[in-house]
């Protein structure tokens, strides 16, 4: 063996970062100014903002977003300054042993940090649960404006617990979310909603995505005022505070999502579906090759330790891959050291907060990302923020989104309580977030019925590149 492992990954990994600076396609994520990129930190000319770069992958999220670790816990324990690097050092060996035998120390952190993750929700008395959903905030949801009567579908309502309590009842009187329709002039029509349960306990301050049955008899057509309200079942609707309120015009026609569907009535395979995901992308990339643009810049959002990006043929073009974590980044680059993209210095990788992109607009011809945005709290304006970075001719391409909701899936549940972001949206939805995004769905296929690939445009830019 050769000393390759010592000094070639750092400058092969900011060969890219060098060039992309040289472009001009670099930002701080904090206020717009040029970033100048260094070995050891990228330094934004205008506020001075430092962003660390460890082992080649630069931590490029805004500083006042971070905590240090080591500071908190020298902090919690009043331990002086001069031991920092001791502390730093200690610090590491949580990832470097672990005793299965004693699971009650594997999570260090939750001995100090906030008691009230620990708390064990206790079910509110009435009153209580009443007080609290006045503190209920509506954040988002996905209404489409034209709905089909006749047909039940999720919608996801996204809520905030601004109240001082858990939000969580027991099985007997469950905390459900439910819905009453009106006439545009006010009047009740006498119909029973579905109702949907709160999928997990909502801590204060929480936010959470509901996925809430609903529909209305075939039949019922014209504009109505829908207002979605809790009740706890067989005491009482707290309908004094709706939740959400809408008007929906609901028609007799159903309004199909256009997407080739494949393989609907398989079991969904895993294996399969990735390859599938892995084909649509090379796809968009021939599309992009036979518009003249033979060497795309490619951004990776949520890319984990399994790029996308890097599977596929991606020719002589450029790749930033990323994710808003950096061991996972890290881990990445190591994992695909080997690949020609990396060695011919056109792979970079970096933790990201997409939601403050340090790239400038107009930068990339694709930004993909796979499985990732339906983790997105707010994946419309997340989608608007997108489109600004991409190139006239640009495409922003999601693979292996979930379209089928299921909220009894106890995948979904045990995502929830691992305090993962898992949100499910029905085809309709994704329409909605896709326009919100202010952008044209381009082309889009459906696999095993439940995972959805698709790619989008900016509005203006033209289908056939010239
Ligand atoms: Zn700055």
């Amino acid at each position: 063996m050769t000393t390759r492992g010592k000094s070639r990954p750092a400058a092969d990994l900011l060969a890219l970062w060098h060039t992309l600076q040289r472009s001009g396609v670099l930002q701080c994520p904090v206020c717009g100014g040029a970033l100048t990129v260094m070995d050891e930190l990228f330094e934004c000319v205008s506020c001075s903002s430092a962003f660390p770069v460890e082992d080649g992958v630069p931590m490029l999220t805004r500083p006042a977003d971070m905590v240090s670790i080591p500071d908190h816990v020298m902090d919690v324990f009043k331990i002086p300054l001069v031991y920092k690097e001791r502390v730093e050092a200690a610090l590491a060996t949580i990832t470097k042993y672990r005793m299965p035998l004693y699971p009650e120390f594997s999570n260090f952190f939750a001995r100090f940090e906030g008691r009230d993750v620990q708390m064990q929700p206790v079910p509110l008395s009435p009153e209580d649960t009443g007080a609290a959903i006045e503190r209920v905030e509506c954040l988002s949801c996905y209404f489409s404006k034209e709905m089909c009567s006749g047909e039940t579908e999720f919608r996801s309502i996204r809520i905030r617990n601004a109240s001082d309590r858990i939000l969580f009842t027991d099985e007997r009187n469950p905390l459900h979310l439910s819905y009453r329709v009106f006439t545009i002039r006010g009047e009740l029509i006498p119909f029973e909603g579905n109702r949907s349960q709160l999928p997990c306990p909502l801590r204060p301050g929480a936010e959470l995505t509901i996925p809430v049955m609903f529909g209305l008899p075939r039949g019922l057509t014209g504009q109505f005022i829908v207002r979605f309200y809790f009740l706890l079942e067989h005491v009482r609707w707290f309908d004094k505070c709706p939740v959400a309120e809408m008007i929906v015009t609901m028609t007799d026609r159903n309004e199909e999502f256009p997407a080739t569907r494949r393989n609907s009535v398989q079991e969904f395979d895993v294996q399969e579906d990735v390859v599938r995901g892995d084909d649509f992308f090379s796809r968009v990339l021939s599309d992009l090759r036979s518009c003249g643009i033979p060497k795309p810049r490619i951004l990776e959002i949520g890319a984990g330790v399994y790029p996308i990006s890097l599977r596929a043929c991606i020719g002589n073009g450029t790749v930033v891959v990323s994710d808003i974590s950096l061991v996972m980044q890290r881990l990445a680059s190591i994992v695909h050291a080997d690949h020609p993209a990396v060695m011919e210095g056109r792979a970079a990788f970096a933790s990201i907060d997409a939601m403050h992109p340090p790239f400038q607009a107009e930068s990339f011809d694709i930004i993909c990302m796979s499985a990732a945005l339906h983790h997105i709290a707010f994946p419309d304006e997340f989608l608007k923020g997108l489109a600004r970075m991409l190139s006239c001719h640009g495409r922003f391409v999601a693979v292996r989104e979930p379209c089928l909701v299921n909220p009894f899936e106890p995948e979904y549940i045990v995502e929830l309580a691992n305090g993962f972001n898992e949100q499910m949206f029905e085809l309709s939805e994704w329409r909605e977030i896709i326009t919100r995004g202010g952008l044209t769905l381009d082309r889009a296929v459906i696999d095993f019925g439940c995972s959805l690939k698709f790619s989008a445009r900016l509005p203006h830019a033209p289908r056939q590149c010239i």
